[in-house]
């Protein structure tokens, strides 16, 4: 996140909600200067609600029901962080979030809807799921209709709860079991009360029912469930239901870690003022499922949550400017647009019946108008470039960001030259070679390694960073075969208020602290400056007990392992430029997150060279491996192991800033033939080791990796061919 203005106050918003995503995009277009807007959810994309019947039913496909939350955080310019809240100490204004550092907040606000989660029922835990949230149920449901289409199981579907969820639910999976030929399947409804579908009208009941005789569905009432098994749901009674999937689709429960807030009434749910701030805390405001509105209560649906945003987003923006509070004034009745299975849909509103395609094809226009609100971002004005310019200064600026990270680096030839005018090191106690990944230092008899990086922020989630940070950091240590030993930060902060720093500062050395203690090193000091934005860096001394790996000695015969899969460059890139999609970036934050200890101790014993790929790409690091060892080096491109997305993203053209420079570094000028050839020259940040392994020892180490459960790939091998690399 990167604002001109310093930063003086926190907005906090716990869950990606349908309220928070309006509020998002909303400010993204007219953002509140020195308000830090910050987004916390578990994962990189939010469902809505209202094409999840769809999706069900074989409609829609996964993607056009998420709203993605990493380019809807971009284009707020919003920091995202990917974690669970876990509960909020009011007390000290922090939010408690699952697995790192607690986030401090000037003013929060709560989205994060409901579960239908039964945890009170017997074996609900191991033998069901709910239907919200829907990332379980969803990969769940996906399983039982592949399993189904091959005939390995014949379905027997249980819903718990016979209102509209659970009743629209149970059209939807019979119609998608019932179009893919899936045996007989069986999709039963339980409800405990003597009439389904209460809150609406008896005509829309009536056609509901009509459309569940129509596919088979079977509805039970007046029954109680007392105990869920693997392979039936029992009742009160003791008859037993077969089922090999159940779904709790019955009322809304409000997730339990809200209850200890302080902040709910007798239900769980958060109670709201008109304004939606919470009546038990001015700091604190809610929205959608989760909260209650006590002015005027509401059953819980979408559509409050939807029309709550405008109020939601002008009271934050009050609340931070000292301007009035607006009112919420929810409206007494809506339409209920209820899929019915096939392409169809039955609406109910002031208890009148109707029934058709048309219905389903409007619904369809709606919510497909909703979704494109988080498809299609308006274009933001872009500050005017001065009207005088020195030559050279628009083409300099080219057409796209400047990437963060490695893809950040200034090409490898020029700096290379630059290097070659130092003097040589003339003091004895400096061993290292141009070219080493550290500097190696002979110290007390013993060899001592020395690295810094730095990096320029491209993760908004400043722990997060700084945990990449610390990890690239040590690639240069592992590779050489060394033990992490102490670390000095080097930060620079986005200007900004004393107590936004603190906590910043606080967020950042929670995340780096962890990586270097879990590696063996310790943070020893450091240096912290106010700049133009976020940039993180450690300087880092290693010890080795034998003589350092270098990135030369590979020989003719030697095998060529990757331990991580690359392309994190080209998916930054298309993230600045909201391209890519949510659960990409995800996957290339989770790969640069991901330490290299293990990995490290099993090659460090047999590898006769090793680098760790960064900012040069693959090709680049291995052509310095390659041409140092006086070795060919051929690459099998096929067997390159990529990141999710990357090769979709190179293919449409996706970049790093420093690509063309890494390409004109190569001696590989050839056309490149496929988005894999591409990739090679993609910058990586934390990237995998790489290295020669002898090929007597080559089923040790794979065998080694896949005890310690961690990625390595076999991509090639040395010969006595020419010095560098050839692609196979
Ligand atoms: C099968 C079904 C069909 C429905 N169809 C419709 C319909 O057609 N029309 C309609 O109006 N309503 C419908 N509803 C109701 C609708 O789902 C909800 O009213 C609506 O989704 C509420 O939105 P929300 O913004 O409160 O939260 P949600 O949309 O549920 O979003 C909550 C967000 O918070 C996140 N979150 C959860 N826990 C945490 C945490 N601890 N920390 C951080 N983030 C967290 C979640 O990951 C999620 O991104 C349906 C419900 C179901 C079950």
């Amino acid at each position: 996140m990167h604002s001109p203005l310093p930063l003086t106050r926190d907005v906090v918003l716990i869950g990606g909600g349908h309220t928070h995503a309006l509020v998002l995009r909303q400010w993204g277009m007219n953002p509140i200067a020195g308000a830090r807007l910050t987004l916390i959810n578990p994962g990189p994309t939010a469902p809505y609600s209202g094409m999840l019947p769809g999706y069900v039913a074989g409609h829609y496909g996964r993607r056009d029901l998420e709203i993605d939350l990493v380019r809807l955080a971009r284009f707020a310019n919003a920091r995202l962080v990917l974690a669970k809240t876990v509960g909020l100490d009011r007390a000290e204004r922090r939010i408690f979030v699952a697995g790192q550092v607690p986030i401090s907040y000037d003013v929060a606000s709560i989205n994060v809807g409901i579960t239908t989660e039964i945890p009170a029922i017997p074996g609900f835990q191991d033998h069901a799921l709910g239907a919200k949230p829907l990332a379980r149920y969803a990969a769940a449901w996906e399983g039982v209709l592949g399993r189904a289409r091959t005939g390995e199981i014949t379905p027997r579907i249980t819903i718990i709860g016979g209102g509209v969820a659970g009743v629209e639910l149970s059209l939807a999976m019979m119609h998608h079991l019932q179009t893919v030929g899936a045996g007989s399947p069986a999709v039963t409804i339980l409800e405990a009360a003597d009439t389904p579908l209460s809150g609406i009208g008896a005509g829309t009941r009536a056609a509901l029912m009509r459309h569940m005789a129509r596919l088979g569905v079977t509805l039970k009432t007046g029954v109680s469930v007392v105990k869920i098994h693997a392979d039936a749901v029992e009742l009160a009674d003791g008859a037993r239901v077969p089922t090999n999937f159940c779904i709790g689709a019955a009322t809304a429960r409000p997730h339990r870690w809200l209850a200890e807030t302080g902040l709910t009434n007798d239900a769980g749910f958060v109670g709201v003022e008109a304004t939606l701030r919470t009546t038990a805390d001015p700091l604190i405001y809610a929205a959608g499922d989760c909260a209650d509105l006590t002015h005027a209560p509401r059953p819980k649906a979408g559509v409050f949550a939807v029309r709550e945003a405008p109020t939601l987003y002008h009271n934050l923006r009050a609340a931070l400017t000292g301007g009035r509070q607006r009112r919420f004034r929810p409206q007494k009745s809506y339409l209920k647009l209820i899929s019915t299975g096939g392409k169809g849909a039955v609406a109910d509103k002031f208890g009148l019946p109707l029934d058709g395609a048309w219905l389903w094809r409007w619904k369809d226009r709606i919510d497909r108008k909703f979704m494109r609100k988080f498809e299609d971002y308006p274009a933001m004005p872009k500050p005017d470039l001065p009207r005088e310019m020195a030559d050279g200064l628009r083409a300099e600026l080219g057409g796209i960001p400047l990437c963060g990270g490695c893809g950040a680096k200034v090409g490898s030839a020029g700096l290379s030259q630059v290097l070659s005018t130092l003097p040589r090191p003339r003091r004895a106690d400096i061993l290292s070679q141009p070219g080493d990944d550290a500097a190696i230092l002979a110290h007390c008899g013993q060899e001592q390694l020395f690295t810094t990086d730095h990096l320029r922020a491209f993760v908004s989630d400043p722990y997060r960073m700084a945990r990449i940070s610390a990890i690239h950091a040590m690639g240069d240590i592992w590779a050489m075969g060394a033990q992490p030993q102490a670390a000095l930060a080097s930060i620079i902060l986005p200007r900004m208020s004393a107590a936004l720093q603190n906590r910043t500062l606080r967020e950042i050395m929670a995340g780096a602290s962890e990586v270097f203690t879990a590696a063996g090193a310790d943070i020893v000091g450091g240096h912290t400056s106010l700049g133009a934005e976020l940039t993180i860096g450690f300087s880092l001394t290693g010890l080795s007990a034998a003589h350092p790996i270098r990135n030369i000695g590979a020989q003719a015969g030697d095998v060529l392992v990757i331990t991580k899969s690359i392309g994190v460059g080209t998916i930054l890139a298309a993230e600045m430029r909201q391209l890519a999609q949510g659960e990409w970036v995800e996957g290339a934050y989770h790969s640069m997150e991901y330490s290299q200890a293990k990995a490290a101790a099993i090659l460090s014993p047999i590898a006769r060279a090793m680098t760790d790929v960064t900012g040069f790409g693959l090709i680049g690091h291995l052509e310095a491996m390659a041409k140092g060892s006086n070795s060919q080096a051929e690459v099998e491109v096929a067997r390159i192991p990529i990141l999710e997305g990357a090769e979709t993203l190179a293919e449409r053209g996706v970049r790093s800033s420093i690509w063309e420079a890494n390409r004109a570094a190569s001696t590989l000028q050839g056309a490149l033939k496929s988005p894999r050839e591409i990739l090679l020259f993609d910058p990586q940040t934390a990237g995998g080791l790489l290295a020669a392994i002898p090929e007597d020892k080559i089923t040790y180490c794979l065998q080694a990796f896949e005890k310690e459960g961690e990625q390595i790939s076999v991509i090639g091998r040395f010969s006595k061919g020419a010095a560098g690399v050839t692609l196979v």
